[in-house]
């Protein structure tokens, strides 16, 4: 085999990625990991995640991710540590996975498990405040704001959905939308359970104009939508952005099928429409996101991209 020919090539390197290449690696695939520029995934980003099984005491985002990378490595993976570009299938049924430095990998199957990056506002005082206290996933840290006052940012169904789910822990939990009552974009059930709550109050026509604080957030400045004023919540100690995701789907778009917003379509568990690719993760999923959810549908993709390696040599 060429130095640059493998069984099987995963793109992306977070949890869907890296449960891949252990499974894939113990099976005696020659496994490469095209991990991307910033490795390790949405977890990196995170600090303690205490819903991962085996850490009884938690673990922290980038130590959990260094572990199963160090565990893929144990049996033998090979890492590429950059962005794939293209992935196109030639006559004979095998796979090219071309980089953005021009390198070009082979294989006879490939796993996409790049995942989805949480979309940002953008403002210097957000994303100085990331991780201390400015978060874009409540399953992840709604944890740590118990009988706090926290902010929701949006009016879809994530942002309906967090803010349920914060105010098992929050004091209170605002909902900062953009637009009028009767205007957002939430499902009508999921905005019903909201405003039922009587923990949540919504905040409409405000945008988020700075968040407060030094080392940790201490309020939220907000800008209306419609008139020139400005307010303060100054109780707000957490702020959860819920703009949405976006899948990272671009490098693919070409050669697998993508549901309307830009997901993977995934068939038969972790199938895909073209024949020898395999999906896992977020990059497929919107609705779980879960890191456990992703490992758990990287071992599916590796045990059916092992499956259609092994019905080639048959
Ligand atoms: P959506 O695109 O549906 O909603 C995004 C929300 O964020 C909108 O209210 C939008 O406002 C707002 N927004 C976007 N940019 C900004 C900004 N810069 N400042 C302030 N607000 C902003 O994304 P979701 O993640 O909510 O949902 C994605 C998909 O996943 C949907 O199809 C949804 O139904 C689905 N989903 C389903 C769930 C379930 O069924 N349990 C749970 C979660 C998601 P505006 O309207 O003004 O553009």
């Amino acid at each position: 085999m060429e130095s640059n020919t493998y069984d099987i090539i995963i793109i992306g390197g977070g949890p869907a990625g890296l449960t891949a290449a252990i499974y894939t690696s113990r099976a005696f695939l020659k496994t490469l990991v095209v991990e991307g520029d910033a490795p390790g995934g949405q977890l990196v980003l995170t600090t303690d995640i205490d819903n991962f099984p085996g850490f009884s005491q938690g673990i922290n985002g980038p130590e959990l991710m260094i572990e199963m990378r160090k565990q893929a490595e144990r049996f033998d993976t090979s890492f590429v540590s950059i962005n794939a570009e293209q992935v196109s299938k030639k006559d004979d049924g095998s796979f090219e996975v071309r980089t953005t430095a021009g390198d070009l990998y082979l294989a006879k199957a490939v796993i996409i498990s790049t995942g989805a990056s949480a979309k940002w506002l953008g403002l210097e005082s957000e994303q100085k405040l990331r991780g201390k206290g400015v978060s874009a996933c409540a399953t992840c840290d709604g944890f740590f704001f118990q009988n706090k006052a926290v902010a929701v940012i949006g009016g879809g169904d994530s942002a309906m959905e967090e803010a349920t789910f914060l105010t098992k822990f929050a004091s209170k939990v605002y909902i900062i939308a953009r637009k009028d009552k009767g205007e957002l974009k939430a499902s009508k059930i999921m905005l019903k359970r909201a405003e039922d709550n009587p923990k949540i109050e919504f905040v409409y026509n405000f945008e988020v104009k700075n968040v407060l604080g030094t080392d940790k957030v201490a309020g939220l400045e907000l800008r209306s939508t419609v008139t020139s004023e400005i307010k303060t919540l100054p109780d707000v100690e957490g702020v959860f952005l819920a703009i949405g995701h976006k899948p990272n789907t671009d490098f693919v778009k070409d050669i697998v099928e993508l549901d309307p917003i830009g997901y993977i379509k995934v068939s038969n568990n972790t199938k895909t429409n073209v024949d020898g690719i395999f999906v896992a993760g977020d990059v497929a999923d919107h609705r779980y996101r879960q890191a456990v959810t992703a490992a758990g549908m990287g071992c599916m993709a590796a045990l059916d991209a092992e499956k259609y390696l092994n019905s080639l040599n048959k």
